[in-house]
């Protein structure tokens, strides 16, 4: 049976996430997007509604819930705020997520149960200088030394650099395996912000996300314990691309909350703005642009939820997750091209949220695999070049609480 409707209890965290975000974070916004200033205040209230620990269950101080409300969660902070969906994606879907699936009880103790409580704020460290799509490209090394391994490298293009307290890294711990680009030589670990050698910095001419925080941190010889490394050593390569299956999802959901808010704004504004003596909205080719808009809306919204119900029912859905993702993103990316031109020269200008959303939907395009990325990964399965393991689970097997 396929049901469509978000039950009682997602209906009620859609409206109470959507008062919230419309009460708390909308009219702060333009301010802090154009003084570039990420709001840390909001942290300890997303915490406190529970969003910060959603994906997480209640055993582990999180709010417990399921996919759908991840997504619903993402969708309603994105119609408002696209810095505000960042925080959900790498704290609560690429960091939190995989410390529940990949993490043993000691880690989760340690570190899952103080992010989900929104105590400490947590991102991922994946794309270096040199190296994002192609993530064998990666230069930084974790050399092993008795009970601790030595980090060197430096991580750049990090949401929440400059803000998180800790840090889910990706480094080559098999130096042979290094040159040959071989993926089993790669290693996930838990960095704390507080390690010796750590430092960060916040990227100053980024040109979107601008309420947000982007950076870059290096670390140079940071002694990490043996008990930080997350999954086995050279299980990393793996634990990146489910950590990647978590947070574009977000994404996904994000970006059609993004798709929602350019229409609204757009049917606002077609509906007072006059030109040949109707309102815009009169002219059929107005309301084309916003038909559009609609109809990608729905479509990503149908995508998301798709992949958020095989995430449910713990089954594969790298193949659905990544469709929506691309989707939604490269639809938000023509909504807000056309926000933009619905409201004309005053789209133009920063008065109106038009301008914010064009900045803002472009990020998405490019990161948790870009546009080219993920339209390759498509014509792979559909041509059989990728398989399909849409209903096989290949989570760790040590590991039984999983995609709950
Ligand atoms: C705002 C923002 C936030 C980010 N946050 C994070 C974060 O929190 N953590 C993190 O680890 N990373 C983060 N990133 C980095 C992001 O994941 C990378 O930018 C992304 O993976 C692309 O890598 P790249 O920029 O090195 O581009 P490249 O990989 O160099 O790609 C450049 C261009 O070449 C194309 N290309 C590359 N390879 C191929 C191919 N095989 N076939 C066809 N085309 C190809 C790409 O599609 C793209 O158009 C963030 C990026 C941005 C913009």
């Amino acid at each position: 049976m396929i049901d469509f409707d978000l039950t009682e209890e997602q209906r009620l965290l859609e409206q109470s996430v959507r008062e919230w975000a419309a009460r708390e974070v909308a009219p702060k916004v333009h301010d802090l997007d154009r003084e570039h200033r990420f709001d840390r205040g909001i942290l300890p209230q997303m915490a406190d509604l529970g969003l910060l620990g959603c994906s997480v269950p209640a055993e582990y101080g999180g709010s417990g819930m399921d996919y759908i409300s991840l997504g619903v969660i993402s969708e309603e902070l994105e119609y408002v705020d696209t810095s505000l969906r960042v925080i959900m994606s790498v704290h609560a879907g690429l960091n939190c997520l995989s410390l529940l699936t990949w993490g043993s009880e000691d880690q989760k103790r340690r570190y899952l149960v103080p992010q989900a409580q929104g105590r400490k704020i947590a991102t991922y460290g994946l794309t270096e200088p040199a190296a994002g799509s192609d993530v064998r490209g990666i230069q930084t090394v974790a050399v092993k030394k008795g009970d601790r391994y030595l980090l060197s490298g430096e991580k750049m293009w990090i949401s929440l650099a400059d803000v998180a307290d800790n840090f889910l890294v990706f480094a080559w711990s098999d130096l042979d395996k290094k040159k040959q680009r071989d993926p089993s030589g790669i290693s996930a670990f838990i960095v704390e912000r507080a390690f010796k050698g750590f430092s960060s910095g916040t990227l100053k001419e980024k040109w979107g996300i601008l309420a947000g925080n982007t950076g870059f941190f290096k670390m140079d010889d940071v002694e990490v314990p043996a008990d930080n490394l997350l999954g086995r050593p050279g299980e990393g390569f793996k634990i990146a691309m489910f950590a990647l299956d978590q947070g574009r999802f977000t994404v996904a959901a994000g970006a059609t909350g993004l798709i929602r808010a350019c229409r609204d704004a757009s049917v606002r504004y077609a509906k007072e703005r006059k030109a040949f003596g109707v309102e815009i909205a009169q002219h059929q080719l107005v309301k084309e642009m916003i038909a559009q808009m609609e109809s990608d809306y729905q479509a990503a919204r149908l995508l998301w939820l798709r992949a958020g119900y095989l995430k449910n029912h713990g089954r594969r859905n790298t193949r659905e997750t990544g469709l929506a993702k691309w989707f939604a993103t490269v639809a938000s990316e023509r909504a807000a091209g056309d926000c933009v031109q619905v409201h004309g020269a005053n789209g133009y200008s920063d008065e109106y949220p038009a301008g914010r959303f064009y900045r803002n939907c472009k990020g998405a395009v490019i990161y948790e695999g870009t546009r080219e990325i993920h339209k390759l990964m498509q014509a792979d399965y559909v041509l059989g070049y990728r398989a399909d393991k849409a209903t096989r689970c290949e989570l760790p097997p040590y590991q039984e609480k999983v995609n709950q």
